[in-house]
């Protein structure tokens, strides 16, 4: 079927200017009202509505026409540009000046009632929702985080390119080496028993390349990791993936900071200030309790173990004896807000993380509250107080733990504090870089020590030798990039001579054989001119909901799965006939 109807403007674009002249759109049927004899309809495409009216006395036919058309009908319309009638311009429209009056028409497609409107109906169901992604995928709302999706990844090429980086894309059938989260497999066909794994990350060709003297890599890409998935995580995700060779942290931060800046600036319009501040891994845990803290406002962490030292309250003392710590936080001005059930709440929120309790203090009206302070010498009390700069109108929190539960609860506590008190300005970018990470981390369950950020980081340079006999105390050259609270990037200089490497493997408890079985390839290619190299990763969803302000991760991924890791639309995963599996020489357990 030829069309005669060629469309010359999108819905979004005409405007005063465009008066009188004659025009053809093709478009959705958003919404359709009949006025006595005339029928405005207003056309949508991706760029905007624009009002068609049909009046019988211009062409009956295509009023005609009309009188059949319904919601989500595609359409297009001929007709000319005019003027709204006085009064009848909608400001709120970008197209609100102007109507298009039509002479002819093309209905292109019939639509069925659609089970909800993308347009509107703000409340569906997510699951239907999800299920008709193509109608959702019309809101305003997935319109806009999809462009702006497109607009970061083409900043990201754009600033990379100028850098002299090129897009080297890399195998999704690869080998399995779970290093991290458990690997999508993939059987094969030609080699049965034997099967690829979907990649967790590019990590170990992007190294390779360097090897290679490709000097400059990105690549956009998909990853897999079959985990069991929290609010902002997908089976499938993005990373902007890149290495390079010669450089060392501070020259990759420089040029991290630019790809950020300038997707502040070209995608929202907002100038962000580069250098971006730099804590130390220690640092933030000291002051935040964790290592992607949101800077955008205060509450630091305050250790009393000097101070309490030598208390005679047993459940402080009993900590320090074991090792914990005892620290707190001076929530200021917030002794009228905090309410006993905010505290309780407070108080269970921290033994989500392992504390035993939260103890407190509120100094109010000149007189101290707190189901502790009994326990205290008034020298002790006074010296506590001060430590924290306790003024009256302050609340003072306190976790008394081990150092990784002390740290994870008040980390929280800081935060639900700052919320309830409304100290967080949503109007604030705050980027920080977290340095030094530990280089390895003591498994409990594995009995063993693993990877912080990957056996591929190098440790920081003279640890291996002063930390021999003490691997937990050695530093790494892993870095975070974090935003607002939000951990947007990771990466690291990596290990890039064979001996350390193996080293590092030995330390993980990989032997040698398991690392030959496992690794060979990156150990061959370490051995043929390694260049020193390091690189990152930004999660592209992540830091796509940070620029869109959307909630979930789902909202920034046109056919995003489900917290199953189910496709809604597709109904993947599916069954698969017998015969499918047959070839791959297969047999499911019925067990
Ligand atoms: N491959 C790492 C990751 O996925 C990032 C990096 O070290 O570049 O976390």
């Amino acid at each position: 079927m030829t069309r005669q109807l060629r469309r010359t403007h999108n819905c979004g674009e005409l405007s005063d200017k465009n008066i009188e002249e004659s025009v053809t759109l093709c478009g959705w049927v958003h919404t359709r009202r009949d006025h006595g004899g005339l029928i405005f309809i207003d056309l949508w495409d991706k760029e905007g509505l624009t009002q068609v009216v049909l009046n019988p006395q211009i062409d009956s036919l295509a009023h005609q026409h009309a009188q059949s058309l319904r919601g989500n009908y595609v359409m297009a319309v001929h007709g000319k540009v005019r003027s709204r009638p006085e009064g009848m311009a909608n400001a709120k429209m970008k197209t609100g000046a102007i109507e298009v009056y039509v002479d002819d028409l093309e209905i292109l497609n019939r639509s069925k009632t659609p089970p909800f409107s993308g347009w509107e109906d703000e409340d569906v169901a997510e699951v239907l929702r999800l299920k008709n992604r193509y109608l959702d995928l019309r809101s305003d709302r997935l319109q806009n985080n999809l462009k702006i999706r497109y607009q970061i990844t083409r900043v990201v090429r754009q600033v990379l390119h100028q850098h002299g980086f090129i897009e080297v894309e890399t195998p999704m059938l690869t080998k399995s080496t779970p290093e991290g989260a458990r690997d999508y497999l993939v059987p094969s066909r030609l080699n049965p028993k034997t099967f690829f794994a979907l990649p967790q990350s590019p990590q170990l060709f992007k190294q390779i390349l360097m090897v290679a003297g490709m000097d400059r890599y990105f690549q956009i890409v998909k990853c897999f990791r079959d985990e069991d998935l929290r609010n902002d995580r997908q089976p499938e995700f993005t990373q902007i993936d890149m290495e390079m060779s010669f450089i060392d942290e501070e020259q990759l931060f420089r040029l991290a900071e630019e790809m950020m800046q300038t997707i502040y600036k070209e995608v929202l319009g907002i100038a962000i200030a580069t250098p971006f501040p730099i804590l130390t891994y220690r640092e933030a845990i000291d002051r935040f309790g964790s290592d992607k803290p949101d800077l955008r406002f205060g509450l630091e962490l305050v250790d009393l173990g000097d101070v309490i030292q030598g208390t005679s309250f047993k459940v402080f003392a009993d900590v320090l004896k074991k090792g914990g710590q005892i620290r707190a936080i001076n929530i200021k001005n917030s002794a009228e807000i905090l309410s006993r059930k905010a505290l309780d709440d407070l108080t269970e929120l921290a033994k989500t993380y392992g504390a035993k309790g939260m103890a407190w203090i509120k100094m109010q009206k000149g007189e101290l509250q707190s189901p502790i302070i009994k326990f205290f010498e008034k020298d002790m009390l006074d010296h506590m107080i001060a430590t924290l700069k306790g003024e009256d109108g302050d609340t003072i929190v306190f976790i008394a733990d081990k150092p990784k539960i002390v740290a994870d609860a008040l980390a929280h506590i800081r935060l639900a504090a700052a919320k309830l008190l409304g100290l967080i300005d949503e109007k604030k970018i705050n980027f920080a870089w977290i340095t030094e990470f530990p280089l390895l981390e003591y498994n409990d369950e594995e009995k063993r020590f693993t990877a912080m950020h990957h056996p591929f980081t190098a440790p920081k340079e003279g640890d291996w030798e002063q930390f021999a006999d003490s691997p937990e105390k050695i530093s790494s050259r892993a870095y975070d990039l974090v935003l607002n609270g939000n951990e947007i990037a990771g990466g690291s200089i990596r290990i890039h001579q064979k001996e350390v490497q193996e080293k590092m493997f030995n330390l993980l408890g990989i032997g040698q054989k398991e690392a030959e079985l496992k690794f060979g390839f990156l150990l061959d290619a370490l051995q043929f001119g390694a260049p020193p190299h390091g690189g990152i990763a930004f999660g592209l969803d992540r830091l796509t909901m940070l620029l869109t302000g959307a909630d979930s991760i789902r909202d920034v991924i046109a056919f995003p799965k489900t917290q199953k890791a189910t496709c809604l639309m597709t109904q993947a995963p599916s069954e698969i006939d017998l015969k499918q599996l047959k070839e791959l020489k297969l047999k499911y357990d019925l067990s």
